[in-house]
């Protein structure tokens, strides 16, 4: 087998990272489907083993150095990296789960924002679906930027630009922040590769933006500032402040005829239409 060098991947290997996505989506909905009061986040990480081995793929988190689960929970302050355990969720808690697969060697990596649940607290669960809902839609737009950018800093112009427009933050009255030190990768072969991509603005123009080109574009936002810590567990990424913080990420493919989101089903249909982008398959 040739494997192109460098960055940018083939239309064949392009459509090798399908099916480990699609993994990583259904694992994800496992997830999100059990999120409740009262369940632990180690009950969620078995869930979204279940589906991976279940598909015959494997847990690519448990290939990293030190790390033995399937997924991150990050529970409100914490932003991401979160270890699941016996932590049991309460209403009103935004939890952040990462989660990614690898079949045959192709990864997959995705993420998802979700508040449980708390009739008794509308004002708390109002602010944090506000955070989770600029999260996501900075996402999309720097999906949606993907599409037409001759080069990669223009993915962080344009999510940068979508939480300023989508501020000030509730909870404080300022602008939300983004985090500087964690940012989105390419992906393939490994889970992490070349090259880093930044949520914000950034002077460097980066790596062309041309067919394939596979990112895992993930914005951390958080509701208070920016600067986090890493708390004694040595993996889990908190804010100083003690205020929420919040992870959407998704694997994107940029081949000839268009952009495919590898970890959704419907390939972005539904996140990019705000943006005017519709999401083509790779042939
Ligand atoms: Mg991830
Ligand atoms: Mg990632």
């Amino acid at each position: 087998m040739v494997f192109r060098r460098g960055i940018y991947k083939s239309p064949a290997q392009m459509r090798a990272m399908v099916e480990p996505g699609l993994i990583t989506a259904d694992a994800l909905a496992a997830v999100r489907a059990l999120i409740a009061p009262g369940v632990t986040t180690g009950e969620l990480d078995a869930a979204a083993s279940a589906v991976i081995t279940g598909r015959g793929a494997v847990s690519n988190f448990q290939m990293v150095r030190g790390y033995r689960h399937t997924v991150c929970a990050s529970v409100n302050e914490q932003v991401v990296h979160g270890i699941p355990g016996d932590r049991v969720l309460e209403p009103g808690d935004l939890v952040s789960i990462d989660c990614g697969a690898e079949l045959r060697g192709w990864n997959g990596d995705s993420a998802i924002s979700v508040i449980v649940p708390d009739p008794d607290r509308p004002e708390l669960v109002a602010q944090r679906q506000a955070l989770s809902d600029v999260t996501r839609g900075s996402l999309w737009a720097g999906i949606a930027a993907m599409a037409s950018a001759h080069s990669l800093n223009e993915l962080g112009i344009a999510i940068q630009g979508y939480i300023e427009d989508h501020g000030p933050s509730p909870v404080t009255g300022k602008p939300y922040g983004i985090l500087r030190d964690y940012v989105g990768h390419g992906i393939g072969r490994k889970m992490h590769e070349a090259p880093s991509v930044f949520n914000y603005r950034v002077s460097d123009p980066g790596p062309d933006v041309k067919p394939g080109l596979v990112l895992a574009i993930e914005p951390m936002v958080v509701a208070g500032s920016e600067d986090t810590l890493v708390e004694d567990d040595g993996w889990t990424v908190s804010t100083v402040d003690g205020l929420d913080g919040c992870h959407w990420e998704h694997s994107v493919a940029l081949h000839e005829d268009g952009i495919w989101v590898l970890t959704a089903p419907d390939g972005g249909a539904e996140g990019l239409a705000p943006f005017g982008v519709t999401p083509v398959e790779i042939a």
